[in-house]
Formats: structure tokens, sequence, C-alpha cells
């Protein structure tokens, strides 16, 4: 029997291929790499063990704290926007369950992601050892002062929404780089792509999107 990295049986193999097939590819999610990722991370091992029947469909589910797990489509066009393709140092505000980091991490060199609630941090860095992610370093703070001592980054990933770009995080994206963004009000957001190149900085629009508010010095104030 085909056994997961974590050398128990996978019984949502089928499940994880499933939603590749249904869900990513028809809607035009097409790069190897990614595709290869999302059929890798065990997506049942970061939602609570009651949901574990659900995390495989088409819908974003609530984790702990009130927070929520993007839904699979959502998670491989963010990955699939940050174009990365192996060498990246990738920056992640908001590590919720965890899963959005894992998949960064099937693909990229290094993964630094940031979460203000430590009990969701302390449940996901757990999971990260469980499986056996090294390149995943984790930091409790207020993600949208970035992570100034690992800066420039390649990629930059928020995945919460806040009313405006955090002016830390355009500064410490590379060049060439690459940052998403949901930007908006807390009903509703643009997912913004920020592409930093010789210099110059453009941003352009990926449609409307629903995330958790980014609360912080440097986006929604508590
Ligand atoms: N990427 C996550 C989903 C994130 S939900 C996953 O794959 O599961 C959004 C997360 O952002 C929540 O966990 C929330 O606590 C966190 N968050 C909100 N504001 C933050 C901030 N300023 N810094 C770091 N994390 C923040």
């Amino acid at each position: 029997m085909w056994k997961n990295c974590n050398g128990q049986p996978d019984e949502f193999r089928i499940s994880r291929a499933r939603m590749v097939e249904t869900q990513l590819v028809p809607r035009g999610i097409n790069d190897r790499l990614v595709l290869e990722a999302m059929n890798r991370v065990p997506r049942h091992l970061f939602v609570d063990e009651a949901l574990k029947n659900q995390a495989y469909s088409d819908h974003p589910l609530p984790i702990a704290e009130g927070q929520t797990i993007s839904q699979p489509y959502i998670v491989a066009l963010m990955t699939q926007e940050l174009g990365l393709k192996g060498h990246e140092k990738v920056l992640e505000i908001g590590t919720g369950s965890g899963y959005q980091a894992a998949v960064l991490a099937e693909i990229a060199d290094r993964v630094y992601t940031v979460e203000r609630k430590s009990a969701l941090l302390a449940r996901a860095r757990k999971l990260f050892d469980r499986l056996g992610y090294k390149n995943i370093v984790v930091k409790l703070d207020d993600g949208t002062w970035g992570w100034p001592s690992e800066a420039p980054f390649d990629a930059i990933l928020v995945t919460a929404a806040s009313p405006v770009i955090p002016a830390p995080l355009t500064e410490q994206l590379g060049d060439p780089g690459v940052m998403i963004i949901p930007v908006g009000d807390e009903f509703s957001q643009t997912l913004v792509k920020v592409t930093n190149k010789d210099g110059r900085m453009e941003t352009s629009s990926l449609g409307g999107v629903r995330f958790v508010k980014l609360i912080g010095e440097h986006g929604w104030k508590n």
C-alpha cells in the first residue's frame, strides 16, 4: 500500500488526486510544481479531526481561533501566481493551519511563516515536524512588520486581508520579487499581485476573494 511521508497508509490519496483533477486543472491551474504539491500535502491533517472528511472539498474550512483555511483552488491560485521554480526564499504572513506553508515548502527552497496566534502556530509547527518539513521556519509575531532580519524575499504571500499593503512588506520584497495579498474591506477584497522588477513595482488584480482580517500595526488595528 502507498504510504505518505509519515509512513502511514494515506486513505485520502484518491480524494486528493480527485481534488486536483476536478477543482484545480479545469480552473486553469497548470503549473506542474503546484499540481504536484497539492497532490502531495495531506490537507486532512491540517484541519480538525471532525472535518477530515471535508478536507478535499471545494470550499474553505474553519480552523481554531475563528480562522479559516482557504479553499484548495485559492491556495493553488496564489501559489501558482508566485511563479516559484524551487530556489526561492518565501515569506508567508498568516500561518493558520500551516497548510499553505506546506504547499509552498514543497516547491520553494525555504519558507518563513509568521502567525500572531500562539495556539495556531504551536499546532502548525508540530505538524511541520511530524511531516518532515525542515525548510519551514516559524515566528510568533505581528506579521505586518514582515521578517526584516531575513529580507529580501523572492516571494511574499499574505493569507489574511488588509486595508492596505503593509509598507514593511513592500520594503522586504526582493528584485525580482512577487507579492500576493488580499486588499479591501473586511467583507470583500481584491487579490492583488505586486511585481518588483528592475526597480519598478507594478500591481495587478487577480479577482475577488474573502479572507479573515490581517490584524496588526500595518493592517487592521485591533
Ligand atoms: N494560511 C493559512 C490560513 C490563514 S487564515 C492556512 O493555510 O491555514 C489567516 C491567519 O492570519 C490566521 O491564522 C490569523 O491569526 C493570521 N493573522 C492575522 N493577522 C496576522 C498578523 N498581523 N500577523 C500574523 N498572522 C496574522
